[in-house]
């Protein structure tokens, strides 16, 4: 049955559902909203403390969602109870919902195949390591590559590159192959170095990268970057179905942790077609928007075939990832003078600054968004070089592009993000892990334009936050109190890291929600809760926005709403 609606609630009601109209939309021959036929198709969720994260950071304290999963109101309940009076209704008894959160920059395939190998994070000498890989050994069968990832060597005692030799004692046989935290750096036993379709002794390097080697010339277990594939190339392929089994447990993670949506940096066309597939089956509780993984085959599919947006809403591949340095913990991070602890070192640039504006013009003359992963202030420099000179050349590009983590600046590129457009796609969990030696290899000047997400967003700039996973952890609950303290999670160090880089509760969950969905051009349909946008939320044990930011990281997530379904409830 419907009901007639006062007209003051009408007027009220077009106002409110106009707020997310585009001009088009506007119902300017149409004033009257009509109610749908069946309320019932309707869940009122009352009784909460709602955060919508729009633009004018307001809160409410119900919401209504349609079944097809469209907000459809959000505000106090007495209108809604009259409007809808047929909706099931919950009472949420105080609890607080924000939207969904997007990790703006992480690796979905990346944290499935990391599930499938051993878990090195968090270990403090090799002995653990080693002691690891053990437990993960009794899982495989005869003809496997004992794999991980995870090992940070400034996390143990003697903070050097280990080698070969380190792993032969416990594995003489069985290919050992263990990826860096950062995945910049890989380290193999014998028996996997055996298997590079090269002999890698002598003193040549590989273009973009670096073989670690002891006096002999002999390849002694470390490869940098562009070096990793010699070895890395001869890793068997994971099969689909432990490929679907540790996907699965991925998207779990995920939502149990609140995100509804992920910026992936880096999909080929196979982990795409496996998105799709998943989709089609009922079984991808999130919304991907997938970057490709270089200006290769990938980039050639999407020129000539357009970007690809999925019906479902749930996958929407418009974006081309481009690398041009490695990391700052592997010293693979372009800097513009030395390393601050390694005199003659500056790093590596992958590619020369000319390549990198040719793959950008490319992909710009296709009509895509770039992102470019630049950590050190030369890496970002020559990024922000080519998307400049290549924006100028396509002017009906739609822009929005990107710097994937914009790490260390300098205090003349920080102004030209807001100037150029360009989207600082940053990792708040970066700056906590990377704070206890980033100031070693930077010395005390570079360091203040390091991570540098206060004068970023003062400058104008679009920030959009992420977490990187699974470089670091999948918990969005992590990055917002990195982002708001500048401290790991036991409160070091007191005051924070740089405090003047600091970000407010409002603009760090922003960086999650809203920020993160324009940085994906998804900032009509999600990234807040506003009628005409998705049902897509979350409710949390504890009020983000008003405990102590000390116990951020212990918030826990109840529910995850994802099109008006629940797909997660804890
Ligand atoms: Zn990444």
């Amino acid at each position: 049955m419907s009901k007639k609606i006062p007209e003051k609630m009408t007027l009220l009601l077009v106002a409110l559902l106009c707020v997310a109209c585009k001009p088009e939309e506007a119902t300017k021959n149409d004033p009257v909203v009509e109610v749908p036929a069946s309320a019932t198709e309707h869940t009122l969720i009352h009784n909460a403390r709602i955060y919508t994260m729009d633009q004018g950071f307001s809160t409410a304290d119900s919401i209504v969602f349609s079944n097809s999963g469209e907000v459809r109101f959000v505000g106090n309940v007495e209108p809604m109870l009259e409007m809808f009076p047929d909706a099931k209704q919950i009472d949420l008894q105080g609890k607080t919902i924000i939207p969904g959160l997007i990790d703006s920059h992480a690796h979905l395939a990346g944290l499935a195949q990391s599930l499938a190998q051993a878990q090195l994070q968090g270990t403090t000498s090799k002995e653990d390591v080693i002691r690891k890989l053990r437990e993960h050994e009794t899982g495989l069968s005869e003809d496997d590559w004992l794999l991980g990832r995870g090992w940070d060597q400034n996390d143990w005692p003697v903070q050097e590159f280990p080698s070969s030799a380190d792993l032969d004692r416990e594995f003489p046989d069985r290919p050992v192959w263990l990826r860096r935290i950062d995945g910049h750096a890989a380290w193999g036993n014998s028996a996997a170095l055996a298997m590079a379709d090269q002999d890698l002794s002598g003193d040549w390097q590989p273009q973009g990268g670096h073989i670690y080697r002891d006096e002999k010339g002999q390849a002694s277990g470390v490869f940098i970057d562009g070096a990793m594939s010699l070895v890395g190339k001869a890793v068997p392929e994971m099969s689909p179905e432990l490929m679907q089994a540790s996907l699965d447990l991925a998207l779990q993670q995920m939502v149990s942790l609140g995100l509804t949506g992920v910026h992936e940096a880096g999909a080929s066309l196979q982990v795409l077609a496996w998105y799709q597939q998943r989709i089609r089956d009922g079984k991808f509780p999130t919304r991907v928007y997938a970057m490709t993984d270089g200006a290769g085959e990938t980039l050639d599919w999407l020129c000539e075939n357009g970007a690809v947006i999925d019906d479902s809403g749930r996958l929407y591949m418009h974006s081309v990832k481009l690398y041009i340095d490695g990391a700052l913990g592997s010293r693979g991070a372009a800097l513009l003078t030395d390393y601050s602890d390694d005199a003659g070192n500056s790093g590596l640039l992958f590619m020369p600054p000319e390549v990198l504006e040719a793959m950008v013009d490319k992909a710009l003359g296709c009509g895509f968004q770039v992102g470019i992963h630049a950590i050190g202030d030369r890496g970002n420099r020559v990024a922000l070089d080519a998307l400049e000179a290549s924006i100028s050349r396509h002017p009906d590009n739609p822009g929005r592009h990107r710097v994937e983590h914009a790490q260390i600046l300098t205090a003349a590129d920080i102004p030209r993000f807001a100037r150029l457009g360009i989207i600082a796609a940053m990792q708040p969990t970066h700056a906590t892990s990377d704070m206890y030696w980033a100031e070693k290899r930077l010395g005390a000047e570079r360091v203040q334009y390091a991570y540098a997400w206060r004068s970023l967003l003062d400058s104008g700039a679009h920030l959009a936050l992420g977490s990187d996973f699974p470089v670091e952890q999948v918990n969005p609950m992590l990055g917002i109190h990195a982002a708001v303290t500048r401290q790991d999670i036991k409160g070091w160090p007191e005051g924070g890291w740089y405090p003047q880089q600091v970000l407010t509760r409002e603009e760090a969950v922003r960086g999650f929600t809203l920020d993160a969905a324009y940085a994906g051009f998804m900032e009509k349909s999600v990234g807040s809760l506003e009628p005409g946008k998705r049902a897509d939320f979350i409710v949390l044990d504890k009020d983000v926005m008003q405990i102590d930011a000390a116990e951020i990281p212990s918030i826990r997530v109840l529910q995850t709403w994802l099109d008006g379904e629940l797909v997660w409830k804890r």
